[in-house]
């Protein structure tokens, strides 16, 4: 079921929500939000407020100081804003520390947990195979004496682990007393040195989630089979019931969506950073032109089912298109690369501007300079497709009559006629072009971005890192009309028949303007 605008509804509901409905979005601090995690927290937004008008928990799931990080917290917090998400309450795992780890001790006074040094590739290769640890039976004193360990990050602390007595052999491995607690001595980038150990993901989030009030938690279906798992923490801890809900995560064609690997990419210096334009960030996505209205009403309209497709980018882009191409407004450039001086022989005596409509088809977007004269430019690319006395067309201004061709491959110079009379829809080239007079032209450094993924599907056994497209960026200089000098940046522009950009940087002085090409999604 598709979603509107306006916000109509999924075809599905939430179970008991007669008292209320809480959800919850919880990001590990761990890197920057990528369009897979948008999906995750406008679901949530969504239920929470268009839906069921509940309350929205933004939590850092931040448990793991060797992943996370100050800076990424802060960009989750200023990228939910962009995208207009409002969390009601902002949360951090790491505040229940304490909590988490009188929960633990409870769980090992039971009998539900204990500590255990087994090496990590024995315990991998016991939980898969259903063999029994040499630990499962210390008794709650030791277990207890070895939790205190860990806490102190002692050397015997540091090589044991706290598994929760949950199964051997079950057949969801999930079920295999799973690790609910390791040491990690880094420091932790809001508690410092305070904690020694840290509670994992598994335990911590099913009684964070019971304990803020989450009624139903939302989570990708690689978790299902994790499920139970999380049922038997809030059933032996006897905290109040969450409902699950599980939908599928979103993947896109030749593109990774996790944090692990966009910060490869990043660290290694194929990207030029989180918010390079070749990234599947939110600034990544946006910083390459995508209109925050159309990122939201795609990814909405995914919906919460759990059929995991691999989407194409052509859809993204062309529902980008359609919101910018009627607002758009249109400029001119001709590549610096072998352009063509063209003479009018009959043009005007003198050079003179005129107040021209920027948008063909949208008043509203305003007026632009537009410069005639008999000196012109014109790109190499259209004037070899030109005879000797052919009639083209000079968009926006008429016909002419191509007199004299001087040179080939390349062309440096043509003589045009001017043939206003003539009828545009007559000829076949309709071309672009500027006059170098009375404007000052404004160079500008424009860029092109290709997948960072040569393969459409990666699968699971690739070696990602094989696949990396090394040519994903290219750059040409070309030289605009004048009014481009007063662009701002994020402005979006159409340089006629070149396609939609984006301003990453304007011009100061006329100089430095840097423009990103948008995908339409026709190419891409
Ligand atoms: P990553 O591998 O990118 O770090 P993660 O799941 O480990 O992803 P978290 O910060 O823990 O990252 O995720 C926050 C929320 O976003 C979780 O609920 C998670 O399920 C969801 N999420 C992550 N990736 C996607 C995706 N590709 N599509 C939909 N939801 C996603
Ligand atoms: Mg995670
Ligand atoms: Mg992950």
């Amino acid at each position: 079921a598709g979603l509107s605008k306006a916000g109509a509804n999924y075809n599905m509901a939430l179970q008991d929500v007669e008292k209320g409905v809480v959800t919850r979005f919880p990001p590990e601090p761990s890197g920057y939000l990528h369009i897979g995690h948008l999906k995750a927290a406008l679901l949530n937004d969504y239920f929470a407020h268009e839906m069921y008008k509940g309350t929205l928990l933004l939590r850092f799931d931040d448990t793991n100081p060797s992943k996370e990080k100050q800076e990424y917290q802060d960009a989750i917090i200023e990228d939910l804003k962009l995208v207009g998400i409002k969390p009601d309450k902002t949360s951090y795992t790491s505040d229940y520390l304490e909590v988490l780890y009188q929960y633990c001790i409870r769980m090992i006074k039971e009998g539900h947990a204990y500590a255990d040094d087994t090496d990590q590739d024995t315990m991998r290769d016991e939980r898969m195979k259903g063999i029994k640890s040499k630990n499962r039976d210390k008794s709650v004193e030791e277990n207890l004496a070895i939790f205190e360990e860990m806490k102190a990050g002692s050397e015997i602390g540091q090589k044991n682990a706290i598994r929760a007595k949950m199964s051997i052999d079950n057949p969801n491995k999930a079920m295999r007393d799973p690790v609910i607690y390791r040491c990690n001595l880094l420091p932790h980038h809001r508690t410092g040195n305070a904690w020694k150990m840290y509670p994992t993901y598994d335990f911590a989030c099913p009684i964070v989630d019971s304990l803020e009030g989450v009624t139903h938690a939302l989570r990708t279906t690689e978790y299902t089979d994790r499920n139970p798992q999380y049922q038997w923490f809030l059933d032996n801890l006897k905290l109040r019931q969450v409902h699950m809900w599980d939908f599928a995560r979103m993947n896109f064609i030749r593109t990774v969506l996790s944090k692990r690997k966009l910060t490869k990419l990043v660290d290694a210096g194929i990207v030029w950073g989180w918010d390079d334009p070749r990234m599947p960030t939110i600034r990544g996505v946006r910083r390459h032109g995508m209109t925050l209205g159309a990122l939201r009403d795609f990814i909405l309209k995914q919906g919460p089912s759990r059929n995991i497709v691999t989407m194409d980018w052509t859809n993204f882009w062309a529902s980008n298109k359609k919101e910018i191409d009627p607002i758009a407004p249109r400029h001119t450039a001709v590549e610096t690369k072998d352009p063509v001086k063209a003479t009018i022989t009959n043009g005007p005596a003198e050079a003179y501007t005129e107040e021209k409509p920027l948008h063909a088809k949208t008043p509203a977007v305003g007026t632009k300079k537009v410069g005639y004269s008999k000196h012109l430019i014109l790109d190499q690319a259209d004037v070899k497709l030109f005879k000797q006395d052919e009639e083209i067309t000079l968009m926006n201004w008429g016909n002419a009559i191509v007199r004299k061709i001087v040179g080939s491959d390349p062309i440096t110079e043509i003589e045009l006629e001017l043939h206003l009379e003539g009828d545009v829809k007559k000829t076949q080239w309709k071309v672009t072009w500027l006059s170098t007079t009375p404007q000052d032209l404004v160079e500008a450094e424009v860029w092109e971005f290709d997948h960072l993924f040569t393969k459409d599907k990666l699968e699971e056994e690739d070696n990602w890192e094989d696949f990396i497209n090394k040519d994903s960026a290219s750059k040409t200089i070309q030289l605009c009309d004048a009014n481009v000098a007063s662009l701002k940046e994020d402005d979006i522009i159409q340089l006629e028949r070149k396609g939609y950009f984006r301003v990453d940087k304007p011009a100061k002085d006329g100089k430095g303007l840097v423009l990103f090409g948008i995908p339409t999604g026709r190419t891409k």
